[in-house]
């Protein structure tokens, strides 16, 4: 269930897929491939009647490396609904894998250095200004590609964690920026494919559903194996009560002072919303934690830095790109993974509890 590469995580989506009897439709990825010319997709299942009322939809590989933890829980998902009959009046969508060049080349962000869960703004409106993020990245980064420098970032993050200002840093550039395309948490300039894609997969998948209940998987911010759902939609901060009446914790709402996540700026699952106007939409964040915050920010910015300096293949890069893997994805930790199961188990059981009694 937990893969090493992006092509076995499809694989065993598919085999899941096809032994639940779940409808499948793949879309073929046009921009890039795996580093051995493998192509790319994005797959979508869907179970109960086309037309329910109520929808369960869970997002896998927003941030492309994350998606090893949510391929996992959906792939669980799909195998303990088997003998489960969901009726004419629910309906779960699992889309695997919306940012398929990040899921299968290591990289948290997109082909274009676009964090996905940046990228959901209004791009007809002026781009976000956000010196804040922009300083820290800026502040983390290696000034060129030596050793010297890489070093020095090194002894920058230890300061940061030594004077207890590692989560002061972290937490400037989670909003993230929109003016440095190679940098840190960069949101892009126009809408990406798997942007675009997702709002098509939305008005197609939940063009008549009346409530629905969205968990977008991710890893990397909180304790390791604690699953944190985030709710991340400024009107959700209305609905709290709701929030906290079908959900066990933890739960909080993003950028208050008890969550684990700063306020970002166009993450996901905020455009679900605005694409099915009609419905009651209850959208979060399912983060994982993995390792601490000083090996996570580490891992980014390292990878980030040799991703600018480094062509494919170079052992810096390669290394980057695991010290990546393993900062978003306890590989080979079974407590950890059983921890997510059931984690996403609860969070699942209970989203379908308040939608089936909601009719
Ligand atoms: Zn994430």
């Amino acid at each position: 269930m937990f893969a090493s590469t992006y092509l076995q995580a499809r694989d065993a989506f598919l085999k899941a897929v096809s032994i639940a009897d779940a409808r499948l439709e793949t879309i073929a990825f046009p921009n890039g491939s795996t580093k051995n010319g493998d192509d790319l997709f994005v797959d979508i299942a869907s179970i109960g009647s086309k037309s329910a009322p109520n929808v369960i939809l869970c997002i896998s590989g927003t941030h492309g490396v994350e998606g090893f933890a949510g391929s996992a829980c959906q792939i669980d998902i799909l195998e303990r609904l088997i003998d489960e009959d969901f009726g004419s009046d629910l309906k779960l969508v699992l889309i695997h894998s919306i940012n398929p060049f990040g899921f299968a080349n290591g990289r948290r962000v997109n082909e274009d250095n676009i964090d996905l869960n940046r990228n959901f703004i209004d791009f007809s409106q002026p781009l976000p200004d956000n010196d804040r993020a922009i300083q820290a990245a800026a502040n983390l980064m290696p000034i060129n590609g030596t050793l010297e420098a890489y070093h020095k970032t090194e002894k920058y993050i230890q300061l940061l964690l030594d004077t207890n200002k590692i989560y002061q840093v972290a937490s400037d550039l989670q909003p993230g920026q929109f003016q440095d395309e190679a940098g840190l948490f960069y949101g892009g300039r126009e809408p990406s494919w798997s942007h675009e894609t997702f709002r098509k997969l939305c008005s197609k998948y939940l063009s008549d559903a009346k409530n629905i209940v969205a968990i977008d998987y991710h890893t990397g911010l909180g304790e390791t194996g604690v699953g944190e759902l985030i709710f991340v939609s400024p009107h959700q901060r209305e609905v709290t009560k709701k929030i906290e009446s079908i959900f066990t914790g933890p739960l909080s709402i993003a950028g208050a002072e008890d969550s684990v996540s700063s306020e970002v700026t166009g993450p996901l699952i905020s455009s679900i919303a605005d694409e099915v106007p009609q419905s009651d939409v209850l959208a979060a964040a399912l983060e994982f934690g993995t390792c601490p915050l000083q090996d996570v920010v580490w891992a980014l910015v390292i990878e980030n830095w040799a991703t600018r300096y480094f062509s494919e293949g170079h052992p810096l890069l390669i290394d980057a790109r695991a010290q990546l893997k393993k900062a978003f994805y306890c590989e080979g930790n079974e407590h950890w993974q059983r921890a997510i199961i059931g984690r996403s188990e609860q969070v699942f059981e209970e989203a379908k509890n308040y939608l089936m009694n909601n009719t």
